[in-house]
């Protein structure tokens, strides 16, 4: 398998390149040249194998030659160890034909662990003992860098840096990324918003400053993002379907990759009858499905955090799709976006686009009402990004004899003080975590100053 980049024409890298890289030299995201197709017949015989099994025949054609079998199995399952639940991904059945798929049960309790995990074991895996030349990189509301501090127990001499808004990140993460920072673990916090600690991320892996450190993304601007998610959907449809009745998703937009993840997923062969992309009252791709008008803007504190941005890096990767791959087209569109801040796409790739996604933005009105609900029907709590999905879900599945599966990418307990509030928690609350001064803070558009803390964190070790 080869990888190509959605700005470029003429890339082509293994798997392993990609893994092991913060952007593409062109600027681009690394996309597979080719998707594995998977028949009807061949899905369906999977349906009786366990998570990690089916991770690895999910997986294991985007690796292709650069690691063998034995080896890839044993990762992906190794990657798997350290949740705390035997089906690693469960079910939940929250109404008629309605269910959740619980992807918090790894050691973070939230769904970022599945890549974090993974990407760990590969990057020691290829780099072995260069692992302490990789640097980890990339913007977090706090979750993924969470689960990423945790994964680097798995290649303990890399280093990770990280950047995170001072204002929108949750206490206790923020708690978490500071007791971890020392001489290799770097999380910096920003003035600014998420979206400006994106910016300020993709701008450092533009123009890399060291050579001898190779910066590796965190986030699923890495390929192993994506990955790691399709097979979520493999997952639930083979549980509900058998890979034979088609299955409906409905997306908690806390990023595009899930989303993503899914429309690939479902053009490897996988009986998908329907993606709902659900967002908060920060509906910028919504507006995109629904106008065809997306652009950059000033994202509004909601109770679901975690979706609280505008911009989504793995668009570019859908919209290099639906411009049937075509870099040049794809190029000239990132581009305009990254000067003005706005992006509207051509009449028949939105149209496509249209074909291919429902959406729906849920106020906090909404959020607050569908804790509850779901509390008093079925006596189970779900966070409040899993409540957006349930209700766009519930409103929005076009047919009623598919299972319509919700992603619950956040453990309930991340949001045991909002729920206790509603009425809707049984647990213990744990007492907030204090928002201390941190060691650094970054204005919003210090490139100069997270140089400084490369050099530190260089000459750290
Ligand atoms: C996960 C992810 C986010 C959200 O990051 P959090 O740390 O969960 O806030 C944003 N963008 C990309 C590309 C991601 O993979």
């Amino acid at each position: 398998m080869q990888y190509t980049t959605t700005r470029g024409t003429d890339t082509s890298v293994d798997f392993r390149t990609a893994l092991l890289s913060g952007l593409a030299a062109d600027g681009g995201l690394y996309v597979p040249a080719s998707l594995p197709q998977f028949s009807a017949q061949e899905i369906a015989g999977w349906s009786w194998l366990p998570f990690d099994e089916l991770a690895w025949r999910v997986i294991a054609p985007f690796v292709g030659d650069t690691l063998d079998e034995p080896s890839l199995r044993a990762l992906v399952s190794d990657s798997y160890r350290g949740f705390r639940h035997r089906a690693i991904a469960p079910l939940q059945q929250i109404g008629h034909n309605e269910w959740v798929l619980q992807l918090f049960h790894g050691p973070t309790r939230s769904s970022k662990d599945f890549a974090a995990q993974l990407q760990a074991r590969l990057i020691r895996h290829f780099l072995g003992r260069e692992c302490e030349r990789a640097v980890l990189v990339g913007a977090s509301n706090g979750d993924t860098a969470v689960a990423a501090i945790d994964a680097l127990g798995h290649c303990p001499t890399a280093r990770l840096l990280a950047l995170y808004p001072l204002a929108g990140t949750p206490a206790d993460r923020s708690a978490v990324m500071r007791s971890a920072d020392s001489d290799g673990v770097r999380c910096v916090a920003v003035d600014g918003s998420f979206d400006d600690c994106q910016s300020l991320a993709s701008r450092l892996l533009r123009a890399w400053p060291c050579p001898e450190l190779i910066p590796i993304s965190f986030n699923s601007t890495n390929w192993i993002g994506v990955l790691a998610q399709i097979v979520f959907y493999f997952h639930a449809a083979l549980q509900l379907g058998g890979g034979i009745r088609p299955v409906g998703f409905s997306i908690p937009a806390a990023s595009f990759a899930e989303i993503y993840a899914g429309f690939i997923a479902q053009k490897m062969g996988l009986p998908i009858n329907q993606i709902i992309v659900s967002t908060n009252r920060n509906d910028a791709l919504h507006r995109f499905i629904h106008c065809n008008r997306y652009s950059r803007g000033s994202a509004s504190r909601t109770l679901s955090p975690a979706m609280d941005f505008s911009l989504f890096s793995n668009l570019e990767r859908f919209v290099w799709e639906l411009y049937e791959r075509d870099g040049e087209a794809t190029r000239t569109l990132m581009e305009h976006f990254d000067d003005c801040g706005e992006l509207s796409i051509g009449n028949r790739q939105w149209l496509q686009a249209r074909m291919l996604f429902d959406s729906y933005a849920v106020d906090d009105g909404l959020i607050r009402d569908e804790i509850v609900t779901l509390f008093r029907e079925t006596g189970s709590a779900v966070d409040p990004h899993t409540a957006t999905g349930a209700y766009a879900g519930r409103l929005h599945r076009r047919n009623i004899g598919a299972p319509i599966v919700t992603l619950g990418q956040f453990a309930p307990e991340k949001s045991a003080a909002l729920l206790a509030e509603l009425g809707a928690w049984h647990g213990a609350v744990p007492s907030p975590a204090g928002q201390e001064a941190c060691g650094a803070l970054l204005a919003r558009d210090d490139l100069a100053g997270l140089h400084e803390v490369l050099a530190q964190m260089r000459a750290g070790r």
